[in-house]
């Protein structure tokens, strides 16, 4: 990451809380040890809505907010509360292309509160920051790691979320040129 200048913006998907991308945009600010910013207009994600399924078509989403051609530095990270969904999963928690500029990621699956658990918004907070990392890591080129704390493992559901780390582990860091394990973000961690 540090090589080439880059831009890192948040965009509200829905109806999702400013509080909740504010906290989120702190997080990934001392987590990247680079300035993220929010963008002022909501998306609206109606287009991806399948009716079938009733959620929200995650490649859809992607296409909506690819940012303008010919801006290569920006990356752009959809935060939505919506539910969505690949054809092949029954749900994700969020998508990010290898090579595109765009990800999006949802906070459905990962509230306590649908999956059976009492609402608990710091540990949303938590598991939000990780699976943001995680999909601006594939935004980075990173594919899914074998350490089982790296935020770039693969979860299934939100209780491996809470396994991992809000941090790259140092192979994966020195791949996108970050710092690993900044002070604070340290293992096994704080609620
Ligand atoms: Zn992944
Ligand atoms: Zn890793």
């Amino acid at each position: 990451m540090a090589a080439t200048p880059w831009a890192l913006e948040l965009m509200l998907v829905g109806a999702v809380p400013l509080a909740v991308v504010r906290r989120l945009q702190a997080n990934l600010q001392e987590i990247l040890h680079h300035p993220v910013s929010i963008m002022p207009e909501r998306l609206d994600p109606s287009p991806a809505f399948n009716p079938a399924r009733r959620q929200y078509d995650a490649m859809t989403l992607l296409g909506l907010l690819q940012p303008l051609p010919g801006k290569h530095q920006v990356r752009r990270l959809g935060v939505t509360d919506v539910d969505i969904f690949l054809p092949v999963f029954t749900h994700i928690f969020g998508l990010g292309s290898l090579s595109g500029g765009a990800a999006v990621v949802s906070l459905f699956r990962l509230r306590p509160e649908n999956n059976g658990y009492p609402p608990n918004q710091e540990l949303l907070h938590w598991r939000l920051a990780k699976e943001a990392l995680h999909e601006l890591g594939h935004l980075f080129g990173l594919r899914h790691c074998p350490v089982p704390w790296c935020a770039m493992a693969s979860s299934r559901s939100a209780e491996e979320v809470d396994l991992k780390d809000a941090a790259f582990c140092p192979t994966c860091a020195e791949q996108i040129g970050i710092v690993p394990l900044p002070k604070g973000f340290t293992a096994h961690k704080p609620w």
